[in-house]
C-alpha cells in the first residue's frame, strides 16, 4: 500500500508539472494514471472494508450508443469511450446496493486523489453512484 502511494503521489505531480508548462498529458499517460488512481480507489475499498467488484471501464461506441438508447446514459461524450472511466459494483452482505448513498465514502475517496476526478454520484440529472471517471 505504502509503495503504491508513493508511486501515485509521483505521478500526480508530474501530471501537475506538464500542466504547468501548458503540454498535454497524451491520452496514455492520462489512462495509466487512470489506472493507478483505480487501484489505489480498490485497495483502499478492501481496506474499508467495502466490498466492490469491477464492471465497465472501457466500453465502445457502439455500446455507448446501446447504453443512450436504452437510458441508460445520456450521453456519447462519454469518459468510458477513452477508457477513462470506471463502473463499481458495491456489495453488503453479499447483495448488490442499489441506491447512491452507500458509494458516498468512495466517491470522497476518489475525488481525494486527483483534483480532475469526477463521481457519479454527484451528478443531478442521472445519478450514478457506481461511476468513477478522470476528466483531466
Ligand atoms: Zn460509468
Amino acid at each position: 500500500m505504502g509503495a503504491c502511494w508513493k508511486v501515485l503521489g509521483s505521478l500526480t505531480l508530474e501530471g501537475i508539472e506538464i500542466t504547468q508548462k501548458g503540454l498535454q498529458m497524451t491520452l496514455s499517460d492520462k489512462r495509466q494514471h487512470f489506472t493507478l488512481m483505480l487501484s489505489e480507489l480498490l485497495w483502499w475499498a478492501r481496506a474499508n472494508d467495502l466490498h466492490v467488484a469491477l464492471d465497465y471501464v472501457k466500453r465502445s461506441e457502439q455500446e455507448q450508443a446501446a447504453m443512450v438508447e436504452a437510458g441508460a446514459s445520456q450521453t456519447m461524450n462519454s469518459k468510458h469511450l477513452d477508457g477513462l472511466a470506471m463502473d463499481l459494483l458495491l456489495y453488503a452482505s453479499g447483495v448488490y446496493v442499489t441506491s447512491a448513498e452507500p458509494y458516498r465514502p468512495l466517491g470522497d475517496y476518489w475525488k481525494s486523489l486527483d483534483p480532475a476526478n469526477v463521481w457519479g454520484g454527484d451528478w443531478e440529472t442521472l445519478v450514478d453512484a457506481g461511476h468513477f471517471e478522470y476528466a483531466g
